[in-house]
Formats: C-alpha cells, sequence, structure tokens
C-alpha cells in the first residue's frame, strides 16, 4: 500500500489535478493499493476524479461525534459511504494540537463504525528513541486504541502507520533496518494483544523514490504512508512501482 498524505498543501484547483496526475502515474503498477489524502475541502471533488481508477480516497484526520455543536470538525459519518479511508493519530495532530492517545482511540473506533477504512499512526520522538522507549511508545499508542475496541465492530478493515516523529518532514529517514525492527514489534505486539493477525503495516518518515525500495525490500514493512513526496505525482509514481509485487512491476 502507498498512501500520499498532502497535508495542507495545495488549492482545490490544484488538488483536483494533482489526483489526475496520481491516478496516470498509479495506473501501470498493478497490485498496489493506492490513496490520497487531500484536504477535507478537496475530499468531494477529488472523489469525482478518483471514479474507476482504483485510487483510493482518505481524509487526513476525523471527531469521534456523528454529529453536533463542534465547530469546525467533520464527522466519521459525513465521510461514510463515499470517502474510503481516514488517517488517525498523525504525529503532527498528537505533537501540534495535543491530541491525547484516548482521543485517537475514539476516533478509530467511531471510523470503524460507520465503515472507514482507519490508518492508525504511531511512532516515537527523537527524546524517546535516544532513552531507548521507542517500543514502549508505540505500545502505549496502540494499547490506548484496544482499549476502547470492546463492543466496537470487527478489526477487519485497518492498517498501522509507522511514523517515527523524527524522520517526519526532515529528510531524515530511518534506515530499512531501524524501520524493520519497529515494524516487526508493532506485528507482534498486536498478535500478542488482540489475538489476531496484524494488519499491514507501512512506514512513514521522508519516504522518497530514492530510498522507497530499500524500504520495501523488508519482510515487515507493507507500503508507505508518504507526505512531501506525495505532493509530486511523478515521484509518487516512482514510489508506487517501488511497492508492486515483482512480477507485476
Ligand atoms: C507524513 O506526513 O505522514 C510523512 C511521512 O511526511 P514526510 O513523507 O514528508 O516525511
Amino acid at each position: 500500500m502507498v498512501a500520499g498524505n498532502w497535508k495542507m498543501n495545495t488549492t482545490v484547483a490544484e488538488g483536483i489535478a494533482l489526483a489526475g496526475a496520481v491516478c496516470a502515474a498509479a495506473a501501470p503498477a498493478d497490485g498496489v493499493d493506492v490513496a490520497v489524502l487531500p484536504p477535507f475541502t478537496h475530499l468531494w471533488a477529488v472523489h469525482s476524479v478518483l471514479q474507476g481508477t482504483g485510487v483510493r480516497l482518505g481524509a487526513q484526520d476525523v471527531y469521534w461525534k456523528d454529529a453536533g455543536a463542534f465547530t469546525g470538525e467533520i464527522s466519521p459519518a459525513m465521510l461514510a459511504g463515499w470517502c474510503d479511508l481516514v488517517l488517525v493519530g498523525h504525529s503532527e495532530r498528537r505533537h501540534l494540537f495535543g491530541e491525547r492517545d484516548d482521543e485517537v482511540g475514539k476516533k478509530f473506533v467511531a471510523s470503524l463504525a460507520h465503515g472507514l477504512e482507519v490508518i492508525l499512526a504511531v511512532g516515537e520522538t527523537s527524546d524517546e528513541r535516544d532513552a531507548g522507549q521507542t517500543f514502549a511508545v508505540v505500545d502505549r499508542q496502540l494499547d490506548a486504541v484496544f482499549a476502547q475496541l470492546e463492543g466496537a465492530p470487527g478489526l477487519d478493515s485497518w492498517v498501522i502507520a509507522y511514523e517515527p516523529v523524527w524522520a517526519i518532514g526532515t529528510g531524515r529517514t530511518a534506515t530499512p533496518e531501524q524501520a524493520q525492527e519497529v515494524v516487526a514489534h508493532i506485528k507482534q505486539h498486536v498478535r500478542d494483544r488482540l489475538l489476531a493477525d496484524s494488519p499491514r503495516v507501512l512506514y512513514g518518515g521522508s519516504v522518497t523514490a530514492a530510498n522507497a525500495a530499500s524500504l520495501f525490500a523488508e519482510p515487515d514493512i507493507d507500503g508507505a504512508l508518504v507526505g512531501g513526496v506525495s505532493l509530486r505525482a511523478e515521484e509518487f509514481g516512482v514510489i508506487i512501482a517501488a511497492a508492486a509485487p515483482r512480477d507485476s512491476a
């Protein structure tokens, strides 16, 4: 899977053009689940562009209530039925906007309840890594979500994105070995806690056309969540091609 998080970039017109260019760049790569996550203002227009292309649509965030006096928020009920995915727990939400682990859990459960596929982002800061707390941090972030799952609909439709905060938008990519080590840990943690198979786990953090193939060569890395480079369709297309199963690449 290769998903592009556009963050707070592009006008609506630019976003429509970018979505068309991504579809063209993604078309030759069979067997890769490709998604774009434009800003909320663009979702409906980009939804039209993506029709029939196989490229899926995602939102970058969501609130956990269905409706009500929550000025500025967007609910999962508003996205359900036409938007495929929603990203929750991105480090910019956690660190710039103070989103807590339990709030991420509420967003996760509410999105699943509305049939949205959830990309759950987890990852440690550089201080946490230096203090040897990487596994403890991702475990805590995952467990906060799992704590809210009781009574929630089946967990058949979710993806985890391991995104070390120190690698996001910094040009400092985790080495394939560093990413593999944490992704393997995450998968084992999910299996231990949920007594079920782990979903796909993506790596995110300064993924480029130059480093994608070496990350995808690791046994547990199932794709990438891409920020900056997802705004450049041609380079994003190279990342998509690098994720293609070998016999269709
Ligand atoms: C992201 O925003 O999820 C991300 C990984 O950003 P970048 O690729 O720019 O580091």
